[in-house]
């Protein structure tokens, strides 16, 4: 008797993150020399801390390039502890937040699963989500107008019988934060569900990848709720995303939870000095945040009196609508003639006629609003 064929259903495809063009590939394609092009489309810094030269030049690594960095981060996890408020045994160290995220998945998101996320929002979540085949409730934020603020009650309903929440604010792409204390009410909310079910609550993850660009830190709320995984980054306030460094923060007992999954030396000892140096030194964000403040507001005014409509921002970038898709296509295109780089957002995405810009320096952001004069005439003609 021959044996029962086994069929299996392919699963779906998966979405994969979508980068903008290289600084290759946007030289060759548009005929544009590779110095000349500027990236507005990572919310990264123009330049690194003065810190990370220093901590290079003295040439004193952690341990030798031929040894792994050390097991445990020590000096990097104390420089961290230190800076966040925290102690050692409620951080985690991570390949950039993107790390961070992958290793909470694996740990909190099980096969199969549910995850909610406020949209539009970090395109990994839904990446990370759908690498765990788990469905995903993506709940539409409320109006430009409304400040983009995530709809508790939906996300609340949403997040009955869910496994995980992602939060991120301040928010990306949309620019802007929370309002002060909706967080801490909606986990609230969330613990009152969750008793009245009598469920587990969801575990939160609470990205603030740009939190320090505005003064509520919501660091504390890994005390309020239970299931909470705030997550922080050397990237961004502290123009360091080469480096790859990031952080979980939350209880130890959570802590405890995701350490299993952290692989055994991501983060490379050139990476751990110059973030310890970095985190221990209360100048390293200064500049960066007082040039991004200062740029922040010329570059909003440039590109506004180019006749873009440019929203509210607290963070290191900027959102531009241009009413349709087909019109923030052919601005993006445009721009990339020029050899400057947008973020765009895919047609099937909620924010397909919008534009996400980075703050850069003040050279580069002039570029910027020069190339909008100008293609406003072109495209308008
Ligand atoms: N979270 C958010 C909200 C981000 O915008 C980014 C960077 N684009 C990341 C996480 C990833 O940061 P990192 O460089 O630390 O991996």
């Amino acid at each position: 008797m021959s044996p029962t064929p086994v069929t299996f259903t392919p699963p779906a495809p998966l979405t994969a993150y979508e980068w903008e063009a290289t600084n290759e590939e946007v030289a060759r394609r548009y005929g544009v020399p590779i110095e000349r092009i500027a990236r507005f489309d990572l919310n990264t810094s123009p330049s690194a801390p003065d810190v990370a030269e220093r901590a290079l030049a003295a040439g004193r690594l952690e341990t030798g390039l031929s040894e792994y960095p050390p097991s445990d981060y020590r000096l990097l996890v104390e420089a961290a502890a230190a800076r966040y408020g925290a102690s050692p045994d409620e951080l985690l160290v991570g390949a950039g937040a993107d790390e961070i995220l992958d290793i909470v998945t694996k740990a909190f998101l099980p096969a199969g699963g549910t995850a909610v996320l406020p949209s539009p929002t970090y395109a990994m979540y839904r990446v990370l989500s759908e690498q765990r085949r788990a469905t995903v409730r993506s709940v539409p934020r409320l109006s430009a107008s409304a400040g983009y603020a995530f709809d508790a009650p939906a996300i609340r309903e949403s997040a009955q019988g869910a496994d995980l929440v992602w939060l991120c604010s301040p928010n990306n792409p949309t620019g802007l934060a929370e309002p002060p204390g909706a967080i801490a009410r909606l986990l609230e909310g969330l613990l009152v569900d969750a008793a009245a079910a009598g469920a587990q609550p969801a575990l939160v993850v609470l990205d603030e990848a740009y939190a320090e660009f505005v003064p509520e830190s919501l660091l504390d709320l890994r005390r309020a709720y239970p299931r909470f995984v705030a997550v922080r980054t050397l990237s961004k306030a502290y123009g360091l995303a080469g480096l790859r460094v990031g952080f979980a923060v939350a209880s130890p007992a959570t802590i405890a939870e995701l350490a299993p999954y952290r692989p055994p030396g991501s983060v490379s000892v050139v990476s751990v000095t110059i973030g310890t140096a970095a985190l221990l030194d209360a100048e390293a964000t200064k500049t960066n945040l007082e040039r991004v403040v200062r740029e922040r507001a010329r570059l909003a005014a440039g590109l506004a009196a180019a006749g873009w409509s440019i929203g509210p921002s607290v963070t290191n970038f900027l959102l531009a609508g241009f009413g349709t898709p087909e019109r923030a296509a052919a601005v993006a295109e445009a721009l990339l003639r020029r050899g400057l780089v947008p973020r765009t957002f895919g047609p099937r995405q909620a924010l397909s006629d919008h534009l996400r810009l980075t703050v850069r320096d003040a050279a580069e952001n002039e570029r910027l609003i020069d190339a909008a004069r100008e293609i406003r005439g072109e495209t308008t003609a």
